[in-house]
């Protein structure tokens, strides 16, 4: 579909979610889909701003308003909140704000899953309650918040203030609320959010006080006009008078305090007697709010973080193909694009015939995803109720979609292999994963280019290369290439030839061989020689090596002679790089790092504390060695002073490394 349409397309559709969603507190997509489809509005208008409609979603603040109940008109309009996905667009956040030369602390509030609204207040009376509406036209619900016990309808001095906050339902109070809806037949509400919503937007206020809705207050309107200068003492002004506020929230020095306050909080919300979907994070100075400023939804001081959902659900578009490095073929979902665990997945591994047929997922169904850590995504299950008409049962190819070669599948496993040593595919995917960064880690040899230099013949087999320094000259000319780039793509592989013994058995590709048994296969063996005169049960010996594992091991070793003679021969020599290894200055040290290195990253510090024999480790304890303590550390260094272990400077960590 071409940019304008999709952008049309995702215009109505969001409207449509959006009206289902605060109108009529009815939801028909999850917020993780809702969430994603916005996302993919908003990079499209940014790409194309011609195309850009008037009546776009990310142009205004929540739904349509077509209610029943009065409306009431804002003076300072109720906005939205900008929303961040992932640590990394918390730190762009921070550095949008630090790069304009501020120096901002933040105030770190969990973000309630509930409605807004707006109270107003005279001479210490409540007067007046309002949804927010659009955030200029809200719905007069006045009766309805007053039967909310824990909103003060006298406050503890008499002033007149306008105050904002989330009404919400109690987790207990929502399951007990659908019990009694299902008893009686009647369907139950989605989740305490929609309750909430419908609850407050009763006509009849008796509905709402059998409800026993809550609400904690976070905003006073005009705070200036009380002395106030930044949102900590708005917080503290709304308890002396008499208002609930989110206990929870913390004022955060900078933002690694903040990003250890979303750790903390990421797993200890579901304790909680109420709903929590993320965390919004607030400058704490109002002087600096103002100066920062707002765009038209919402301000540009504050962010809401969503948290990480691990499992969502989205439409399964198709289903295609992939070939391993030992020729497996996988099946794997192209997914309508959806937001799980911080990051925007596409495709999603179905693993192997018997787990798609197994549960019986088909192209058009929407299914469950999960990515949970590191994990690839993966497809759980099928929501049956969603299936559209007309699918088909799924049937796994009998070829190989790269050389057309007549698949395999052995008895003992579920996949399906190709036997074609001459497969291009198969080739492609082991120099792949020989460059990938769990194996030889060159950096800039990526997939793109190793397909592109396996094409022009550049690239045959691994051992290649290691020649490609030999056609420089040809190489610069190749489109999109040029001097720098592959000077630098020569320097890495240069320097791959340093890698510990256990990452060059891993590049290798043996199958069933992942780091884990290179690790032990370094550890037990010291050269090539000694792996490729190594009998099956010398393999079988070794602590979690099995039958398959061994067997795959002598057999890959006796196939591949002449490439292990290429390698050793083009400087590969793990020998070398072993010895070296012993009597290193880190040798069984174990290194904490922290905080913000100056002249390195995370990666790189951790990469050099291992090629000096260390191991660098996230969590501090007895056991650890040292702490390597950059700016801003937090945690692990009072951590580290408290168990009394050593704690060095980026400077003394410098001079030990010899930088
Ligand atoms: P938002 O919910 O992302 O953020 C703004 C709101 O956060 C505020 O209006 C306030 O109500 C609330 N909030 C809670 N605690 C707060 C605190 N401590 N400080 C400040 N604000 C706090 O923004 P939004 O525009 O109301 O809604 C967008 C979200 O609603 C989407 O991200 C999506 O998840 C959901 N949505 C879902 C659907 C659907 O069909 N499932 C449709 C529309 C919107």
């Amino acid at each position: 579909m071409n940019p304008k349409d999709r952008i049309a397309q995702l215009v109505n559709d969001l409207n449509r979610y959006g009206e289902e969603y605060y109108v009529n507190d009815n939801p028909t997509i999850s917020d993780v889909e809702y969430d994603s489809l916005l996302r993919e509005l908003e990079a499209l208008e940014k790409k194309y701003p011609e195309y850009v409609l008037s009546n776009s979603p990310t142009k205004r603040v929540g739904g349509i308003n077509q209610s029943k109940l009065d409306k009431i008109y804002y003076e300072k309009p109720m906005l939205s909140l900008a929303n961040a996905f992932n640590e990394q667009e918390i730190r762009e956040f921070d550095y949008r704000i630090t790069k304009e030369g501020f120096i901002p602390s933040y105030v770190c509030e969990l973000k309630i899953d509930g409605i807004a609204s707006n109270a107003k207040y005279e001479e210490g009376k409540f007067l007046q309650g309002a949804t927010r509406g659009n955030g200029v036209v809200g719905e007069d619900i006045t009766a309805n918040m007053r039967t909310i016990k824990t909103l003060p309808k006298k406050l503890n001095q008499d002033i007149s203030v306008e105050v904002r906050g989330e009404v919400y339902m109690r987790k207990d109070v929502f399951n007990l609320l659908n019990e009694e809806k299902t008893s009686l037949g009647e369907e139950p509400f989605k989740n305490p959010r929609n309750a909430a919503g419908g609850s407050l937007r009763q006509l009849d206020s008796n509905i709402t006080k059998k409800r026993n809705l809550d609400i904690f207050n976070y905003t006073v309107v005009d705070a200036e006009k009380y002395g106030l200068r930044s949102q900590s003492e708005a917080l503290k002004f709304l308890v002396d008078l008499g208002f609930q506020v989110n206990p929870n929230y913390e004022h955060c020095d900078n933002i690694e305090k903040v990003l250890e306050y979303l750790d903390k909080w990421k797993d200890a919300r579901r304790k909680l007697n109420y709903e929590t979907d993320g965390v919004v994070i607030k400058v704490d100075d109002f002087a600096m709010q103002e100066e920062i400023g707002y765009t038209i939804k919402s301000p540009k001081w504050a962010i809401a973080y969503k948290f990480p959902a691990e499992e969502v659900e989205t439409k399964l578009l198709d289903i295609i193909f992939t070939i391993g490095r030992t020729g497996n073929i996988t099946p794997n979902a192209v997914l309508e694009p959806i937001m799980i665990a911080g990051s925007l997945v596409q495709r999603a591994t179905l693993n192997n015939e018997d787990f798609v047929i197994s549960r019986d997922i088909r192209i058009g169904d929407y299914v469950v995803v999960r990515k949970a850590g590191e994990i690839i995504p993966e497809v759980v299950r099928v929501n049956f109720t969603r299936r559209p008409e007309k699918t088909k049962p799924f049937v796994m190819i009998d070829k190989c979609p790269v050389c057309n070669h007549e698949l395999v599948r052995t008895i003992d496993e579920a996949v399906h292999y190709c036997v074609n040593n001459e497969c291009d595919g198969r080739k492609i995917a082991s120099l792949i994963y020989f460059a990938s960064r769990p194996a030889m880690n060159i950096e800039g040899l990526g997939e793109k280019l190793v397909e592109d230099l396996y094409r022009l013949g550049y690239l045959k087999s691994i051992a290649d290369i290691y020649r490609l320094e030999n056609h420089y000259e040809e190489l610069i000319k190749i489109d999109g290439l040029g001097e720098k780039s592959i000077t630098a793509l020569l320097k890495a592989i240069e320097e791959s030839k340093n890698n510990s013994f256990d990452k060059v058995i891993t590049a290798l590709g043996i199958r069933f061989v992942g780091s884990k048994i290179s690790k032990m296969l370094a550890s037990n063996f010291s050269s090539f020689d000694e792996l490729e005169r190594a009998t099956y049960e010398d393999f079988y010996a070794i602590k979690d090596i099995g039958t398959s594992i061994a067997s795959s091991l002598v057999q890959y070793f006796s196939e591949n002679k002449k490439l292990i003679e290429e390698l050793k021969d083009l400087g590969i020599n793990p020998l070398v790089a072993k010895k070296n290894k012993e009597n290193q200055i880190f040798s069984g040290k174990m290194i904490v790092l922290t905080g913000k290195l100056e002249t390195m990253t995370r990666e790189e510090a951790t990469k050099i504390i291992e090629d000096l024999g260390g191991s660098a480790t996230s969590s501090v304890s007895k056991n650890t060695s040292f702490v390597v303590a950059g700016t801003d550390a937090g945690s692990k260094k009072d951590k580290a002073l408290s168990l009394g272990v050593e704690i060095l400077s980026e400077e003394e960590f410098l001079k030990i490394i010899k930088r």
